[in-house]
């Protein structure tokens, strides 16, 4: 949406003892897309794996600095880079935001997909009080049996997982279609959820 509206932003994200951080300028700097691809996900969200503090108060520091110095019209001092870091492991990264991915639907085709709500189709299965969460990428069911046995009671099948959050909702995970049994049948609930323990 920043790009579609041409408005600067200071992007961060932290999980575990991991964080990125940049300083996004529509028409200047490439986008995120650039350098994430999109549905790309390890499978780590912050209630699976947890986060520490200490990335999330860096991570809240590289935004505000980037966005200071680009309100004040310092341009000079921006950093320009995407900085990956990993606080535990004592790894720093800063990949270089001068070239556009090409062909990137986002800040060079102005298609802006992410806007588009293709894939992540929600609609409610009658009579029952689910509410299917359909996403590009695929589930392996075992690796999420074991991330999700850390924080919910898990049952495997070859099938699919049963997932009983502590929040009282079930999850029902397939392979391809992974859904959130939400008791209120709210949307905005069931994505909330999805998002908490699969990840965006
Ligand atoms: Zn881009």
């Amino acid at each position: 949406a920043c790009f579609k509206k041409g408005i600067p932003f200071a992007y961060g994200g932290a999980v575990s003892a991991r964080g990125m951080s940049a300083l996004f300028i529509p028409g200047e700097t490439p986008c995120l897309r650039c350098f994430i691809d999109h549905g790309e996900t390890q499978g780590q969200t912050c209630d699976t794996i947890g986060v520490i503090s200490p990335i999330v108060d860096i991570v809240a520091s590289y935004q505000v600095v980037e966005a200071m110095k680009y309100l004040v019209g310092d341009k000079k001092a921006l950093r320009n880079t995407l900085r990956t870091f990993d606080l535990w492991g004592h790894h720093q990264y800063d990949m270089e935001m001068t070239q556009a991915q090409e062909g990137c639907p986002t800040c060079q085709k102005k298609e802006y997909p992410a806007l588009h709500a293709s894939g992540d189709l929600i609609t409610t299965l009658c009579g029952r009080e689910t509410v299917p969460i359909q996403r590009e990428h695929k589930i392996d069911l075992n690796e999420w049996s074991e991330r999700l046995e850390r924080v919910a009671e898990v049952k495997k099948t070859p099938f699919l997982l049963r997932v009983q959050l502590t929040e009282g909702e079930k999850f029902v995970t397939l392979p391809r279609w992974p859904g959130v049994n939400s008791r209120n049948r709210r949307y905005s609930r069931a994505k909330s959820l999805y998002s908490k323990y699969i990840g965006d």
